[in-house]
Formats: C-alpha cells, structure tokens, sequence
C-alpha cells in the first residue's frame, strides 16, 4: 500500500539550531529525546553534531545508543530520567551522564558506578522530577563533592512569558544553586525565549529546533504528503465513512488518501481538519480511519497524486490547532511507516 511521504529539512533544522543558540550566546544543547521528537535522533543528532552542538539530552538512556552512535564519542549525552534500577549498563556502555533526580539514584549511582560523570536535576515547582529544596540540602555536599557535570531544572509555564510561575522557578533554582561551581541549566525553548536571565550556562532546546512553537522564528523542518489511492463521484444526499458522519450537500468528487490515526493523524480533526493540494484547503470529510482518510476535492481543477497535511499552508501548530493538541504531539506521533526523505544541511 502506498504510504506517506515525510520530508525533513536538516538545514532548516540547523538553521533554527542556530538562532537559538545566536539567542543565548553559544550555550545551546539539543533535546533529541522521543526519537528526535519522531524525525530520528539519529539523524537529527548527526546533523546538529555537525553543526557544533556538544551537549544532548534524551529522556531513557535507551534512547541514548543511537545518539552516541551519530554523535562520537566526545559529545555529552545527558539523560532526564536519571540512573533506574536497570539503566546502570547502558549508561556504562553508551558512556551517558545521568541527571539524578532523588537520593535514591544518587546512592544507586555512586554505589554501581563510582567516578562516571553525573548531573543533578532539581525541581523548582513542577513536581514532575528531580530534587526538591529539602532533600538537595541533605545531599548536596555530598553530591557536590563528586563533581556534577551540570545542575539543572526545568519550568513549568516557559511558554506563556507572563506567568508569575517563571520567576518564581528563577527564585527557587538560584536559591537552590546560587555559590556553587558547577554549571547551571533551566531554560528549554520557552525559557531562551524569555531572556538572558534564564540562560544561565548550558540551555536545553527542543521543539524550537524541530521548528515549532514557542520559537515563532522558526524555519519549518517537516512537510508530509499523503498520496490519493482512489477518488469516487459522490451524488448530492450519498455519506462517507463510519457513521456516515458526512453527507454530499452537492455533487462531490471524494479522495480516499493514504494515512490515518494509526499514523498519528489525530481522529479528533475528523470534519474539522483539510489536506493542502498547492494552495487550495480540501476539507477533511467523514471520520479519520486508522490508515485512511477522504478528502473533497471538488473545488481541485484537476486532482494531484498526493495532498499535504504538514507544508506551508498548514505548519504542525496549525494541525495541532484543529485537534486542540500542541505542536510537540504531532510531531512525536509521526508514522515510523512514512517513507522518509532527508534533505542534507
Ligand atoms: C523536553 C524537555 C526539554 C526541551 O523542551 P522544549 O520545550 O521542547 O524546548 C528540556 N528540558 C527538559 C527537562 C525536558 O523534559
């Protein structure tokens, strides 16, 4: 069966790299985690290597192979969920740097791998991961005795620059960190968005690089194409679909295109949603089926091979948009299906 044409733009991916990083004055790592929020970590983080980046971060050191395999040998690998009961040989193998997030990790840590690089996370009010202000007390001297790579935390409200909650994370984290040595990291994309004052040492990137939102600059990296397998002529009164959630009001040409929910495409944008042919919006009609949906192109002079869901007419955000998701979900649901194309910085 045909399926789905992904284009990613590495250029255009280290191109928004870049800006970011211009933003912070060189202090920019990469967030490659979810498989390079679903454009391959692999490629994303050889690509972005090249271009000078030193530092990256997964979430599970299993997603750590692949990057150390792009990367060589010399790059920092850090990894967000910390040092788990069964992350100790991977983290040994694929030389990564666990950020350590309780007391737990860190006695786990010092006692299966002593003098292998860690970082610590804290947690300045999300509640999500890392220490919070009691327990890094306890343990900080400890800790800082050993030499932490990078000390860092993450904030909750980064995209929304007037939320009270950013300086008070900012409060938290230099009061939590303020006098010690050892490099410091708290802004994400929204946080490099927000100002010098999150900077700090090292930041943290992500979406911004795959091009989405916060990072309104951003050069688009993806578009994705879905090809027509067959078009019918619809009579004025005949349905489509399951439920037969759609009803001709006209005589109507229909596409039936490859891609469904099993590919990401959210059924929430069933009837809601449209498919680009150049710059015409051809409406999305009857529900999202797992591996196809129908498409009017009545209004098309002639019908194409294949219509875009993802291009200039319709950024990931927007599609986001319609499903009432975020940018980030689209792109990390993108089909491993998908034939994938790779267009070279
Ligand atoms: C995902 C993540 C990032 C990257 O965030 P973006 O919003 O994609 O830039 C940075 N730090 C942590 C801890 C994360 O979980």
């Amino acid at each position: 069966m045909a399926t789905g044409f992904l284009n990613i733009d590495l250029g255009a991916l280290v191109s928004n790299w870049q800006a970011l990083n211009a933003k912070c004055d060189g202090k920019a790592g990469a967030v490659v985690k979810a498989n390079g929020y679903g454009l391959g970590a692999g490629r994303v983080s050889g690509a972005l290597a090249a271009a000078g980046a030193t530092k990256f971060f997964v979430a599970a050191a299993e997603e750590g192979a692949k990057v150390r395999q792009a990367v060589g040998q010399d790059a920092e690998i850090y990894v967000f969920s910390g040092h788990g009961p069964t992350d100790t040989g991977i983290i040994a193998e694929q030389n990564l740097i666990p950020l350590i997030n309780s007391l737990d990790q860190m006695t786990r840590h010092f006692e299966t791998l002593a003098g292998h690089p860690f970082g610590i996370q804290l947690d300045t009010g999300m509640n999500r991961l890392g220490m919070e202000m009691s327990e890094w007390q306890a343990v900080a001297p400890i800790a800082l005795e050993q030499g932490p790579k990078l000390v860092m935390s993450h904030l909750a409200c980064a995209d929304e620059p007037d939320h009270p909650m950013n300086a008070y994370q900012l409060d938290v984290f230099k009061k939590m960190t303020d006098g010690i040595t050892v490099p410091r990291s708290l802004a994400a994309t929204g946080g490099i968005l927000l100002g010098k004052e999150y900077h700090f040492d090292v930041t943290r990137p992500g979406i911004g690089i795959y091009g989405a939102a916060p990072f309104g600059d951003a050069t688009p990296v993806v578009k994705l194409d879905l090809p027509i397998i067959q078009t019918r002529d619809l009579a004025e009164g005949e349905v489509v679909g399951y439920g037969n959630s759609w009803q001709a009001s006209r005589p109507s040409i229909i596409a039936t295109v490859a891609g469904g929910y099993a590919d990401g495409i959210l059924r929430a944008i069933s009837n809601r949603g449209a498919l680009w042919s150049g710059s015409t919006r051809c409406p999305i009609v009857g529900r999202v089926s797992m591996d196809l949906i129908t498409v009017d192109v009545t209004d098309l002079e002639h019908v194409p091979d294949a219509l875009t869901l993802i291009g200039p007419h319709q950024s990931a955000d927007d599609l986001a948009d319609v499903a009432g998701t975020i940018g980030y979900e689209i792109l990390t649901s993108l089909a491993a299906r998908y034939k994938r194309k790779y267009v070279q910085p």
